[in-house]
């Protein structure tokens, strides 16, 4: 799952709006984040196959660092622990902005779930993989995605309120954004063709998006 793992970044506004957007952004594609690095370095592998399902080039065969149940749990609470610590100004609940920013980070393993096919180990490289494979219908896939970024944006602007122009418009134009590049991702060619060039896409993206969050998030209040 790509662009839908923001459909919880942008819910979780609600839970605590003190928590940044930007934050939220990298901590729902975190165990991605990690993955594609420790791809350039050999630790993780996928390969590039064309149509290895109808949404998706990429065959994701060693990922039990990022992408085991387990691991995922490892990181939300590193996550947890790494902002209930961190030294801030800010009067907000750093307890409770810990647990929102943890939440994020192992969501992705089940909104991966969904839409994976069995690559998904419950711990290390466990031979128990699971996923539900909606990747092999790609309509099924972008249908649901955008539900959920809808949905998520629905209760981003409920929790949040515009203090400019580019605050009152800026999220919508970037959900609709999204939607465009995830049609180009779903049901268009390869995103490169080797593996270094995809991973050093993905992340760029994962970045921009994170970047783009941020700054409209300083726009509402
Ligand atoms: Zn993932």
């Amino acid at each position: 799952m790509f662009v839908g793992h923001y459909a919880v970044s942008l819910a979780l506004k609600r839970v605590d709006n003190h928590a940044s957007l930007g934050m939220l952004f990298l901590a729902v594609q975190f165990v991605d984040i990690l993955f594609f690095p420790f791809v350039l370095m050999g630790i993780e592998h996928f390969n590039i196959v064309e149509n290895y399902t109808q949404s998706t080039h990429f065959e994701l065969y060693f990922m039990p660092y990022t992408h085991s149940l387990f691991a995922s749990f490892l990181w939300a609470a590193g996550i947890y622990i790494a902002f209930r610590f961190m030294p801030s100004k800010k009067t907000a609940n750093k307890n409770k902005i810990a647990i929102v920013m943890a939440t994020a980070v192992l969501s992705h393993w089940f909104f991966d779930l969904v839409v994976h096919t069995p690559d998904l180990p419950l711990f290390g490289d466990s031979s128990t993989k699971l996923g539900f494979g909606l990747w092999n219908n790609a309509i099924a896939t972008y249908l649901l995605e955008a539900i959920l970024l809808l949905l998520g944006l629905g209760l981003y602007l409920k929790s949040t309120k515009a203090t400019t122009f580019v605050g009152k418009y800026g999220m919508i134009i970037f959900v609709v954004l999204m939607l465009g590049i995830n049609a180009e991702n779903i049901f268009g060619p390869p995103f490169g063709d080797n593996v270094v060039t995809m991973s050093v896409a993905a992340l760029g993206l994962y970045f921009v998006f994170a970047g783009v969050a941020f700054w409209l998030d300083g726009k509402r209040n």
